[in-house]
């Protein structure tokens, strides 16, 4: 079957979302297909077929994954397939907006776990050439995240936090990989890139959560590193909060490794609240350190 009228109500209301979870996304198609009175269809040989059509216009629909503070999220998103820079990605905004975007998608790049303090986006205004206001930069950034190119997360603590959506990722993926070949990290298992992931710390093999978390369900040595060559040890295999965080933490400091082990203990019985206490514990931390620096 080619592409028809329910292949273009998806992709018109794909225009506007640019970015659904997966399982939204087949609900919309059921819904698409409704609205003809046609038979349900699948999702995966659907967007084949969309994919086929948009090809000439240079667009894709892209399956991928989101990755949030609580978890890995399969979903779909369509690409311009002709933005290789951030600059054409984002060309609704202004140079000036664009030199910011730029600086901030190098911080989230280069930081430790993909996120960013609001305050130290913000900040970044004032090292751009011709300088932002304050104000102008919380709006761009506002903007930004409801245009679905960043993620804001506000943890128990308050502390408001920003990283990169799967959107910006699929859309800035070859930007990305040329500017930062050696900061960005490739899933071992989906060939993803992966931000909030395990890193092994002996051999650099990196996984998205939800990967990770699969393999250990199958594989006799539960929690270690998936490489041939290594069996270091990667953490518990339910971590709802960056992973990545705690296996640095793990081979730095015997102490916080203690306390770790800890809420894990405690995390059996009761999940939640070891959640929110093990986010403030961290965000406690981080703020130090941006304070010392
Ligand atoms: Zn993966
Ligand atoms: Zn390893």
């Amino acid at each position: 079957m080619g592409f028809g009228r329910v292949h273009r109500l998806f992709l018109q209301v794909m225009l506007q979302r640019r970015s659904v979870d997966e399982s939204e996304a087949q609900g919309l198609l059921g819904n698409c297909c409704k609205e003809y009175g046609e038979a349900m269809q699948e999702l995966e040989p659907f967007i084949y077929e969309v994919n086929k059509e948009l090809e000439s216009v240079e667009l894709a629909l892209k399956t991928t994954v989101e990755e949030r503070e609580d978890g890995d999220y399969p979903c779909l998103v369509l690409v311009n397939l002709m933005t290789g820079e951030v600059n054409r990605a984002l060309s609704p905004f202004s140079q000036q907006e664009l030199n910011f975007v730029q600086l901030l998608v190098a911080k989230l790049v280069t930081s430790n776990d993909g996120e960013v303090k609001m305050n130290t986006a913000i900040n970044l205004c004032l090292l751009i050439k011709q300088k932002m206001k304050v104000s102008a930069c919380e709006k761009l950034i506002e903007r930004l995240v409801e245009d679905k190119w960043l993620l804001q997360t506000t943890y128990d603590s308050g502390d408001v936090y920003l990283s990169l959506s799967s959107l910006i990722v699929a859309e800035i993926n070859t930007y990305l990989e040329e500017t930062y070949a050696d900061d960005i990290h490739k899933c071992f298992f989906c060939t993803k890139l992966t931000f909030k992931g395990y890193q092994c710390h002996q051999c650099k093999v990196a996984m998205h959560r939800n990967c990770a978390k699969k393999y250990w369900q199958t594989s006799k040595k539960a929690n270690s590193c998936p490489s041939g060559s290594c069996d270091a040890y990667l953490g518990p295999v339910s971590s709802p909060a960056s992973p990545s965080k705690r296996s640095r933490v793990m081979s730095d400091s015997s102490d916080e490794m203690e306390e770790e082990e800890e809420s894990m203990e405690k995390e059996e019985e009761q999940k939640p609240v070891v959640q929110k206490r093990r986010n403030s514990l961290r965000r406690g931390k981080e703020k130090v350190n941006y304070e010392e620096e």
